[in-house]
């Protein structure tokens, strides 16, 4: 099939965030030109297309059918404890799931080239008790745009609970945070669920920036997926099982899911290999050209565990979403060897990690230092 040519945009122009900095890349982007026109050769010279490729639609079933036959499971059949809980775990895994392939494509445009199928699968993550409106405001128009730059990234501020990065203050007890971080990203979707998507909407402010408030349309989908999501996850529960039996369960599936989004995102960006560059003081710009600014600030791993890959929705090759976020992920495992060769043609870094394990214990590492030195 002939696909239009790439229209992947330095971030997403649809989505207008305030940049109170008006915060400008180095110009002379000739890397970014050049691995555009190889992959672009690679579409037109495989026929392959970016988007609407069927094993994303077949995934999207088996992905979808394995949420429904969890939660169908655990509330209708499982009778005891020890069968409900890895349940009640494996359905956190099957959420995680839906976030990292259906609702992140579906979110960046790179689903469908139809607008109204990613709006459709970006509006999975309404179901699981998040906001699309507000999730493509902070990932699209502040994550993907200013990735891992301190005082823009929404995604390296956790606040006081932690230091991810040179440019943020170190607290006494940042210096345990390697090990007390990690639970605690299971309690993100908790915390999205019930307070920050209400407080974004509440003050009009999207990751510290202002944002037009969802309205008629998109605020309809926000109120009524929080009403899907809290009906699935605690008002048909109770017509059948105790308060703290249903609360323990949200808990449990939750929990997963957090740790598993938590981590996955982490190892893109919260690693020793990636860097955290801010804007040149006398200027006020980035020195370095935005393409050249995600090769730095990203790293990929376990590029070929095709178990992984496929369960994260190849958000284990980060460097090819940061670069072309609107292809659909199933393609990123054959354009990863045309950037990495780009990369080494133009005497730039490509950090990948060899496996999870290894990406793990540099996310480890990177809190050690991180909590424990203040450079
Ligand atoms: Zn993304």
């Amino acid at each position: 099939m002939q696909q239009q040519p790439e229209t992947t945009h330095r971030h997403d122009e649809s989505i207008s965030v305030t940049a109170p900095s008006g915060l400008k890349f180095g110009t002379g982007d000739k890397f970014y030109v050049e691995v555009r026109r190889r992959v672009d050769q690679f579409f037109q010279a495989t026929g392959k297309s970016r988007r609407d490729c069927p094993q994303m639609y077949l995934k999207t079933a088996v992905v979808l059918a394995w949420f429904a036959a969890c939660y169908g499971l655990l509330v209708f059949v499982m009778g005891t404890w020890w069968l409900a809980l890895p349940m009640a775990m494996l359905l956190g895994v099957s959420m995680a799931a839906i976030g990292f392939n259906i609702q992140h494509d579906g979110g960046h445009h790179a689903y469908s080239a139809r607008a109204w199928v990613n709006r459709l699968m970006a509006m999975s993550l309404d179901m699981l008790g998040g906001s699309s409106y507000i999730w493509a405001r902070k990932h699209n128009g502040i994550h993907h745009a200013f990735a891992n730059i301190t005082g823009h990234d929404d995604d390296i501020d956790v606040g006081i609970f932690g230091r991810l990065s040179p440019h943020q203050k170190r607290l006494r007890f940042h210096r345990l945070q390697q090990f007390y971080m990690w639970p605690l990203y299971g309690f993100l979707p908790l915390k999205w669920q019930l307070y920050d998507d209400f407080r974004d909407v509440a003050t009009g402010q999207a990751g510290g920036r202002p944002y037009a408030r969802p309205k008629g349309w998109d605020l309809a989908v926000f109120l009524g997926g929080k009403g899907m999501f809290f009906s699935l996850a605690l008002v048909i529960p109770l017509l059948l099982y105790p308060v703290w039996t249903v609360l323990l369960f949200y808990l449990a599936a939750s929990f997963v899911q957090g740790v598993m989004l938590g981590v996955v995102f982490q190892m893109a960006h919260c690693v020793e290999e990636a860097a955290f560059p801010m804007p040149h003081p006398d200027t006020g710009r980035m020195e370095t050209a935005w393409a050249v600014h995600q090769l730095e600030t990203t790293v990929d791993f376990a590029r070929r565990s095709r178990l992984l890959s496929w369960l994260v929705g190849g958000l284990n090759f980060q460097i090819e979403h940061h670069l072309f976020p609107q292809i659909c992920h199933v393609n990123y495992p054959q354009i990863s060897p045309l950037v990495e060769q780009t990369c080494r043609e133009f005497g730039l870094k490509y950090m990948a990690q060899e496996s999870l394990s290894a990406s793990i214990a540099s996310h480890f590492r990177w809190l050690r230092r991180m909590g424990n030195s203040s450079s």
